[in-house]
């Protein structure tokens, strides 16, 4: 499609867009007295406003029903997670089973490492992702460490070539069958936080597969943005964070997928919990641990109802939706965002911005990550202070997420006014 970088046209994209609509379901803070232009779905999404009702009939239940809640609120709680089984394993291409939705996303992938990262003497080693999310590097490194290993012997990083800003298959999959018998497990983001880049999930599953490895994914930039066909590509087990583009709201709960092929093992190793245990006979309280039959076998504590509440009024939205609606969209908008940041970029001197998030659509989601020459820090203030929410990133990297849910093609047009004005150059 030809775009122009007017708000004529910008504005017949929203009129022929089918998910237009969603915007006014969302909640946006406001600058200067207007709603901003949201970029960082990809960190925090925005509050839905069915999210708030979701909380009330929880809050009145038990004001209500108090204890008897568990039972015989609306939405039960005894098993309210199991409602999200059905809809995320649409979202991550799983079979409901396979889902799990309990605490948070760190916890968890440290909770799956117990059952999947089981070094030996021989197999002991962990590929992951150079400069991977802080909070996966402290996790890898705790978790070796925890088995008495050296994190300098049993981690090895995947490294980007000089000069370029994604990672590339081929070297990944050389690692793996370097590291070989070594490998005990991979464990990569999917969709890299800092760059946008997605990665072969198929192919890569595949080459730890041969390796003999376990083979797991960081989900936290890919649920609810991009494709997942989890249980097709035979990942072991994966898991995500909420609050991201799948706007459940601050810090909430995570979903695991854990493979059908680990369910009803009698000598998996698994931190345990009542809320693991058949849940005919959970409230028996029989002293011997008798696992669901699922994924719900991990589960540890009772669910924390009210911070559930909004995540299931946004995945209920997200089933509405659709995962191919939404990608679809997000190609346009993406698309369109790219081609505004060149249109301006030519109007002025040199290169300013170089996106340095793949081009082509296959290897990215919503976000571009864009490098700014010649701009600094003043730029992103400059953004914020006129309504324009987006990140920054060491040493001089803006991100740009235009979450297909509540973005539109107008917000982008607004955006590419608005940044024209703010360079030095203008
Ligand atoms: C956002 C993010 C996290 C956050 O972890 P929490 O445990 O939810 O605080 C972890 N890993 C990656 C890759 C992320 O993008």
């Amino acid at each position: 499609m030809e775009f122009k970088n007017t708000r004529e046209f910008a504005q017949n994209l929203d009129a022929n867009d089918p998910l237009a609509k969603y915007k006014e379901e969302f909640i946006f803070p406001k600058v200067n007295n207007k709603e901003v232009i949201y970029f960082t779905g990809n960190s925090l999404g925005l509050q839905p406003k069915l999210a708030k009702k979701y909380v009330d009939e929880v809050m009145t239940d038990w004001a209500n029903l108090a204890v008897e809640g568990h039972f015989y609120a609306d939405k039960p709680w005894w098993d309210y997670h199991e409602r999200f089984s059905e809809k995320l394993a649409k979202v991550v291409g799983a079979k409901s089973h396979e889902i799990a939705v309990m605490n948070t996303l760190t916890v968890n992938l440290h909770l799956l490492m117990v059952s999947f990262y089981r070094p030996t003497k021989k197999r002991f080693k962990i590929i992951c992702e150079e400069k991977a999310f802080p909070s996966d590097q402290y996790m890898i490194a705790s978790q070796v460490k925890f088995h008495g290993l050296d994190p300098k012997k049993a981690i090895v990083e995947v490294k980007k070539r000089e000069g370029e800003n994604c990672f590339r298959t081929e070297d990944i999959l050389a690692v793996i069958k370097e590291v070989g018998e070594e490998c005990a497990l991979v464990l990569i983001g999917g969709v890299n936080y800092y760059s946008g880049q997605v990665l072969d999930m198929k192919t890569i599953t595949h080459a730890g597969h041969e390796a003999g490895a376990i083979v797991g994914w960081d989900l936290a930039h890919a649920a609810g943005n991009i494709e997942l066909k989890l249980h097709e590509w035979d990942v072991d087990f994966a898991a995500w964070c909420s609050y991201k583009y799948m706007n459940s709201g601050p810090g909430n709960a995570s979903g695991c997928y854990i493979n059908e092929k680990y369910h009803g093992l009698n000598n998996i190793p698994r931190f345990e919990g009542w809320w693991g245990h058949n849940k005919e006979r959970r409230f028996l309280m029989e002293p011997e641990f008798q696992p669901e039959p699922d994924a719900n076998a991990w589960q540890i504590s009772n669910a924390p109802i009210l911070a559930m509440a909004p995540y299931l009024a946004s995945l209920e939205m997200f089933d509405e939706v659709g995962m191919p609606a939404l990608i679809e969209k997000r190609n346009r908008i993406v698309a369109y965002l790219e081609f505004i940041l060149e249109d301006i970029d030519k109007g002025v001197e040199g290169t300013t911005f170089e996106i340095i998030t793949p081009a082509n659509q296959d290897e990215r989601g919503t976000q571009l990550s864009v490098f700014l020459h010649g701009e600094g820090k003043e730029l992103f203030n400059y953004l914020m202070k006129n309504g324009v929410i987006t990140d920054w990133r060491e040493p001089n990297v803006i991100r740009l997420a235009p979450a297909p849910f509540y973005c539109s093609y107008e917000d982008m047009y607004d955006f590419g006014q608005i940044l024209k004005k703010g360079l030095r150059s203008h």
